[in-house]
């Protein structure tokens, strides 16, 4: 770990952040607690595989999580596979709720989902404590939406799920869509007119090579500035200003300031020298980065009988190890064992 330092919003507590050594500071944790999912998204999976690992109990995962959050990470995110399908979930998010940074503060916790069956749990987990959500839409239109998804009727029960998350106040709530030329590039002035009809933070996400088929080349990509100058054509785009270093979105409003538009180009600006993140994966492997050709088997470790000491010293050599930056595009670049539904996006 590096020198100590204060957490600006700390009041006389100095901890030693936790520190790559790359000199990154890796405050962020997402967290799969199932690779199963009930959508079969036509650049995520074939359809033909189903869930591959083994999910931990949710007492596991709250054990482990502890020894993160006791070295440093403020932020936990839960994702999968489908996270919502998860039995125990509200009460994993009670117990996150109530865990302290190492600064004394509530942790930022957030979830990933599709949507599916945020209608019937938006409430519940606001009541347990959750503070956002993302939900992943790729289109607009319903029958985009169900071509993508490959799931009659999605478009209609998601709409109703982010409605609402949003009416519980899982707030700021933000709509994740992964452009593919081809695909679903026609829904991007659609998108703008959404965010600001719905109250959300849209954000669009460059398609990476992480699918469980052979989908990704560098045409299908549709890179940021392409994006901007098409949302321009129609509503004129304000930049915003960056809220942090780590921040992996560039933010744009309108000029009449309602709405928001968010761009993660993954590929084609790379944001890996500000990464913060670290992943562990349904069966408890450290995985530090998407792109890792090795994961790290800390579940494997605790089973095996090791204290906490032990494990926390673990998980810091691991950290240690964190990849400078992903290879995308590179000749010899080599996609991971795991692909994205199976890591945890
Ligand atoms: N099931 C949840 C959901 O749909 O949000 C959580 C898991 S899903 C793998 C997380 C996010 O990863 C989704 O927004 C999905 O669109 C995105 N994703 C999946 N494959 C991707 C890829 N190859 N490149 C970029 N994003 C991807």
């Amino acid at each position: 770990m590096a020198t100590a330092s204060l957490n600006p919003s700390s009041t006389a507590i100095s901890h030693p952040r936790l520190t790559d050594s790359h000199r990154r500071v890796i405050h962020d944790l997402r967290v799969s607690i199932t690779d199963r999912c009930n959508y079969k998204c036509v650049y995520c999976r074939t359809g033909e595989v189903g869930a591959q690992y083994p999910e931990l109990s949710i007492e596991e995962y709250l054990r482990l999580i502890k020894l993160f959050v006791g070295l440093g990470i403020t932020k936990v995110r839960l994702t999968g596979g489908e996270p919502l399908l998860r039995r125990g979930l509200v009460e994993l998010v009670q117990e996150l709720a109530r865990m302290r940074t190492l600064w004394d503060e509530p942790l930022d916790l957030a979830l990933t989902t599709n949507g599916h069956l945020l209608d019937g749990l938006a409430a519940p987990l606001k009541a347990a404590g959750l503070h956002r959500v993302t939900v992943s839409m790729d289109a607009v239109d319903a029958p985009t939406f169900e071509r993508i998804t490959r799931i009659p009727g999605s478009f209609e029960t998601v709409l109703a799920g982010v409605r609402a998350a949003r009416a519980v106040g899982l707030t700021p709530l933000k709509i994740n869509c992964v452009l593919l030329r081809g695909f679903n590039d026609d829904q991007i002035e659609g998108f703008a007119q959404f965010a600001r009809q719905e109250d959300v933070v849209v954000r669009f996400i460059e398609f990476m090579p992480l699918e469980e088929g052979r989908l990704w080349s560098p045409e299908i990509i549709v890179p940021l500035k392409e994006i901007v100058e098409r949302i321009n054509r129609v509503l004129p785009l304000v930049d915003l200003p960056a809220r942090e270093a780590s921040e992996t979105a560039r933010r744009y409003t309108f000029e009449d300031g309602v709405g928001e538009i968010g761009i993660i180009a993954p590929v084609s600006q790379a944001f890996c020298g500000a990464c913060s993140r670290l992943r562990l994966t349904s069966d408890g492997k450290i995985r530090t980065c998407l792109f890792s050709q090795v994961e790290h088997d800390l579940y494997g470790r605790l089973r095996a009988g090791a204290d906490n000491a032990e494990l926390r010293a673990y998980i810091l050599q691991t950290v240690q190890g964190k990849e400078a930056r992903h290879h995308i595009g590179e000749p010899g670049f080599l996609k991971p064992s795991r692909s994205m539904v199976h890591i945890g996006g």
